[in-house]
């Protein structure tokens, strides 16, 4: 299970994150959904600690940290936590100079000390996974957007994370590439992988995730099913959100 409780984020004194309290069941998806400047990615940020929260608790399953305002966090408890995640961006963030397979294998050897050959089968199994086994060899810009976006998925689970992260995983790419990526998508979330994703794509929100969180202003203002906030939600803001995109 992953638990934020009374999260606060703010930059320069603006506050971006108000008071976040969420759960996430292992084996679930959870997507949040909400207006541009919501504070979506700056919430997936504050789970793998590319930003670190000014107050409130993170557990992800038994490691936890507490945040306080006053105190620095240690690198070691940083990494403890981050360790425990694995994120995929929007743009993809491969590695430009390496191959398809070097770019899972490189933080499996250098970060998580695994021999070569071991890094490599890894490598090539989730390779498969993806259905890109056949551009192992592949630089980067050889490949195409969705190609590209499955690779970093690959990359993102190769340490086994307890948590995907993925912030628009599909929004950069069209439509047709869009789909081979929300299929695998789809897939590990069959196969229970727990993920926490920011999208725009409402289809793809309510398609996929057991808990959709709709953000406004850094407040979770609803969350619920994808058919509690979809058909019924509770709050008007969230219709009228919901309403403007579809
Ligand atoms: P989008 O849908 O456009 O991706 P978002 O919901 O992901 O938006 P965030 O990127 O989390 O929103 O931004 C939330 C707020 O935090 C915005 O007002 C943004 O300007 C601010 N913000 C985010 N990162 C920083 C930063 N590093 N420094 C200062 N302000 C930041
Ligand atoms: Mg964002």
């Amino acid at each position: 299970m992953i638990t934020l409780s009374r999260i606060e984020k703010s930059f320069d004194g603006n506050r971006v994150l108000k008071n976040i309290n969420l759960t996430i069941e292992e084996g679930t998806v959870t997507t949040l959904i909400g207006p541009s400047g919501s504070g979506k990615s700056t919430l997936l940020r504050c789970i793998n600690l590319l930003e670190i929260p000014q107050s409130g608790e993170l557990t992800i399953g038994k490691e936890r940290i507490t945040f306080t305002p006053d105190a620095r966090i240690k690198g070691q408890d940083i990494r403890r936590i981050s360790r425990q995640t694995g994120m995929v961006f929007q743009n993809f963030a491969l590695f430009p100079h390496m191959t398809a397979l070097d770019n899972i294998t490189e933080g499996l050897i250098t970060v998580h000390k695994w021999d070569r050959e071991r890094a490599r089968r890894r490598g090539e199994e989730l390779l498969n996974k993806v259905g890109m086994l056949h551009k192992r060899d592949a630089l980067p810009n050889t490949l195409s957007g969705g190609q590209q976006q499955r690779v970093a998925i690959a990359r993102a689970l190769a340490p086994s994370p307890a948590v995907l992260l993925c912030d628009e995983p599909t929004s950069a790419l069209d439509p047709e590439l869009s789909g081979e990526v929300v299929a695998v998508l789809r897939q590990l979330a069959l196969e229970g992988t727990t993920m926490i994703m920011a999208t725009h794509d409402l289809r793809l929100a309510a398609n996929i995730a057991s808990q959709v969180v709709f953000l406004e202003a850094g407040e979770i203002v609803e969350s619920g099913s994808a058919n509690d906030l979809f058909l019924h939600a509770k709050k008007p803001r969230t219709a009228e959100f919901i309403a403007s995109l579809s």
